[in-house]
């Protein structure tokens, strides 16, 4: 296949030039189908590395047929790759939905590229939608337990650092998964040294943990002061407000900011009552609370939805949010010689949105998905 006449999204800039796939790989030439989509972008297909569901799926909650068409759903959206987001469970549903999701790759699905395992290792004072009857001191025997029941499929593990226990599980789990801190009531200090300790990211930056304050600057101020620790941000416009998702473009840099939808199982659907983890949710004017408590629940906004609201409704530009959302969260997870990229040699996962970035094709793994 030939993509002719596109604005090419690269590392450095947008470039008009041909992009050639040839099988489930993108090549220097190419021969076939010639697609002319002038007037139109040609970019990576976005990498979803944190979210919980969509289209009706609890991702804790589904098996591995359900797992397919909800990634099959994402594909059609652009998202090519997706790490499967879990919560604060019993050990057994856990290890029941680590096993769905490792089985549950799909032809003509989103790659399952990890699992993110956000919980059950996090601060009772910072819960967010999670449970707090199941939420677990840090235990690297519990992780490693879900690790072999996902078949080393946890690329993603979350932790509140100023738990008992929770350096040295840092230390050992940064070994072989992204340490991301999470669900947090840390301050500066004790954050800096589980970044001195291995821990290289940060789940959905300001929600779930403290402020940044002038004199006391948290996690926030923490990663900022981390050099190569990666933050997640949610653009979906109701977790972050606007002007702090452009403050922390400005203070993070467009090479550390990790885009994720953080999505769950009302994303694609309409208003309504829905669950999270088994909690009720209810979900109205692109918000999802949790019923007990109001707590923001997760979004309901996909992660090319997300993307299409930073660059549209929050001043990112095109190019940064194309890094932010494909590029980066390839890299976070050591992926990116295959991924997020349109070099020769990576996957020939690829999505043309036209000028007003709505998704006009989506070619996943060579192949030509989504026509409009
Ligand atoms: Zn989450």
């Amino acid at each position: 296949m030939i993509i002719r006449g596109a604005k090419v999204w690269g590392e450095k800039a947008f470039v008009r030039r041909d992009v050639c796939t040839e099988g489930i790989y993108i090549s220097s030439r190419g021969g076939g189908v010639v697609l002319q989509r002038p007037e139109s972008y040609a970019i990576p297909g976005l990498i979803d590395i944190h979210t919980h569901g969509c289209m009706g799926l609890d991702y804790t909650a589904c098996s591995a047929e359900d797992m397919r068409a909800a990634a099959e759903y994402e594909a059609s959206r652009g998202v090519t790759a997706l790490c499967p987001a879990t919560l604060t469970l019993p050990e057994e549903t856990l290890g029941k939905a680590c096993g769905e999701i490792a089985r549950a790759s799909s032809p003509r699905g989103a790659a399952i590229v990890g699992i993110n395992m956000e919980g059950p290792f996090i601060s009772p004072r910072r819960l967010g939608a999670q449970n707090p009857d199941y939420v677990r001191r840090p235990d690297i025997s519990l992780f490693r337990a879900l690790q072999r029941a996902s078949g080393g499929m946890i690329k993603l593990l979350d932790i509140a650092p100023e738990l008992e226990g929770a350096m040295e599980v840092i230390e050992e789990a940064s070994r072989e998964a992204v340490v991301s801190i999470a669900h947090t009531a840390a301050g500066y200090e004790i954050a800096s040294e589980a970044f001195a300790r291995g821990a290289s990211h940060v789940t959905h930056l300001y929600n779930a943990m403290p402020p940044l304050h002038h004199r006391e600057p948290g996690v926030v101020g923490a990663a900022f002061d981390a050099p190569g620790v990666r933050v997640e941000l949610i653009c979906d416009g109701v977790h972050v407000h606007p002007s702090v998702v452009r403050a922390t473009f400005r203070m993070f840099g467009e090479d550390r900011v990790v885009m994720v939808s953080d999505s769950m199982m009302a994303a694609g659907l309409a208003d309504g009552e829905y669950e999270l983890g088994g909690m009720p949710v209810r979900v109205s004017d692109n918000r999802a609370v949790l019923v007990r408590d109001g707590a923001i629940a997760g979004s309901v906004t996909d992660l090319m939805g997300c993307m299409v609201t930073a660059v549209k409704d929050m001043g990112i530009p095109l190019h940064a949010a194309v890094k932010c959302a494909s590029y980066n969260p390839a890299a976070a997870l050591g992926i990116s010689a295959e991924r997020g990229s349109l070099e020769p040699g990576r996957t020939a996962d690829i999505v043309i949105l036209d000028e007003a970035l709505n998704v006009t094709d989506v070619i996943l793994r060579g192949e030509h998905i989504v026509v409009k």
